[in-house]
């Protein structure tokens, strides 16, 4: 017998349920991936290629293969089943909106489809507030259930994968590689050691030096299933394991509300504006308030923001420009390796007070967090060079400068 195991955001070997459940069953397994031009990459393709030929490097060390095809997930993998005699497609379950459909659409297909977990620790849906309700709408609460929920334990890589006879096995297509971070499992692993080894026991209190830059960076392997959440969470640290779980809570949100990327998770409360300018020069990082135009420029060049810079861009763009969260997490989407619809739109509406923050009204000052979490300006020089030589606490207030900072703007909203 053969099963389909179709690969997704789960680009693993080790701890991945669908893959061990399907070698367990199967005599042969047929590992894979389709790029389908309904999710296009975009700047992600470079890191996904990666992932992809490092996946096929462990399935080949195995004596499999990964298998790759173009074209809609549903016909594709309908077509290799026909051609391979599969009777069972085994997959991760996964929670966007798109995902959901493609799997409604597999499950209407004439083959038996089996969903495993393995993107989040805990499998969205499994948890349920005590007072009802499909799902968590407020964090504590379910943090507090998280943390003593039962985990699955986590799967040991398969040893050997037979693959059928006879399949092309499909080009990864080059793509170039945006911002320093190499995709893969290998890389993905090589880095959780490393900084589980010797950066976990710093992170509580350098998680929101700008500067220090001292989170993980795993978060576009995380959005890869390069590593496994599940396996990450074994850790112990907590402040840690509670980004974790922040993870998997809007996953559980956007799995009971897949319309999380357009619509407002509660109606909305403000008024938005159009306004094509100042979005722009948001996007290019010239907004003239430093700290903000640091963390939009850092993105520009890396496809990665720290956390603190991503919570100040993104309030400054819905609350002192007010425009709609829909156009910045448009933005953020397009250039983030991370770049996820659950994390992005879940963080987003939070910050725009659409989502699941508790405190209606909360509005970062930009100018009070610069101060605070770049206290000596190094994080702003690093991304506006045209501030090079303005020392802090200057630097995040070029305005109030004698002389004018030559090249750079003045402020876009309200300048005092
Ligand atoms: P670490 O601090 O090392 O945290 C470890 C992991 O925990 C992260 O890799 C991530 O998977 C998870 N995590 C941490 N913070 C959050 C959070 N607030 N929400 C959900 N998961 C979290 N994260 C994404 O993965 N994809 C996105 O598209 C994304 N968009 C965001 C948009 C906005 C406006 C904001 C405010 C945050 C967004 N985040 C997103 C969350 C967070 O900023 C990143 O996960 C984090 O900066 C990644 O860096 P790290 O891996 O070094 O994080």
């Amino acid at each position: 017998d053969t099963v389909i195991v179709l690969f997704n955001r789960d680009l693993r070997v080790a701890d991945h349920p669908a893959l061990a459940a399907a070698c367990a069953r199967a005599r042969l397994v047929v590992p894979l991936f389709v790029l389908d031009p309904a999710v296009p990459a975009g700047r992600r393709a470079g890191f996904l290629s990666e992932c992809l030929a490092d996946l096929r490097g462990s399935l080949r060390a195995r004596g499999g293969e990964l298998f790759v095809r173009h074209g809609d997930t549903v016909h594709e993998t309908m077509r290799l089943a026909r051609e391979s005699a599969a009777e069972a497609v085994f997959t991760s379950a996964d929670v966007s909106a798109l995902a959901q459909r493609r799997q409604r659409r597999l499950a209407a297909q004439p083959i038996e489809v089996r969903l495993f977990p393995g993107v989040t620790v805990i499998p969205p849906g499994e948890l349920l507030p005590s007072g009802g309700g499909d799902h968590y709408r407020v964090f504590t609460p379910y943090w507090r259930a998280w943390s003593v929920a039962p985990r699955r334990d986590p799967e040991r890589a398969p040893t050997r994968v037979e693959v059928p006879d006879g399949q092309p096995a499909g080009d990864i297509p080059d793509a170039p590689r945006w911002g320093a971070l190499a995709g893969g499992e290998t890389q993905g692993r090589a880095r959780m050691r490393t900084w589980l080894r010797d950066h976990l026991a710093g992170y509580a209190e350098g998680r929101d030096d700008l500067a220090g830059d001292r989170t993980s960076k795993l978060s576009p392997y995380l959005r890869f299933g390069c590593v496994s959440p599940l396996e990450l969470a074994g850790c112990g640290e907590e402040e840690f394991v509670r980004q974790l779980c922040w993870r998997d809570f809007h996953h559980q949100v956007t799995h009971a509300f897949p319309g999380i990327g357009r619509s407002d998770y509660r109606p909305h409360r403000g008024h938005w504006r159009e306004d094509a300018y100042a979005a722009s020069a948001w996007a290019e990082g010239m907004t003239g308030v430093p700290i903000v135009d640091a963390g939009m420029r850092q993105l520009l060049a890396e496809g990665w923001m720290h956390n603190r810079a991503r919570l100040i861009t993104a309030s400054y763009l819905v609350k002192q420009l007010g425009v709609d969260w829909r156009t910045g997490a448009r933005h953020f989407f397009e250039l983030l390796l991370d770049g996820d619809v659950a994390d992005n739109c879940g963080n987003w509406q939070w910050v725009a007070g659409t989502g699941n923050d508790t405190r209606r009204n909360r509005a970062f000052n930009p100018i009070r967090q610069a101060k605070r979490f770049d206290p000596d300006g190094e994080y702003v020089r690093r991304y506006v060079p045209e501030l090079a030589g303005v020392p802090a606490p200057l630097v995040h207030e070029p305005w109030l400068s004698p002389r004018p900072v030559r090249g750079y703007p003045p402020r876009l909203d309200s300048p005092p």
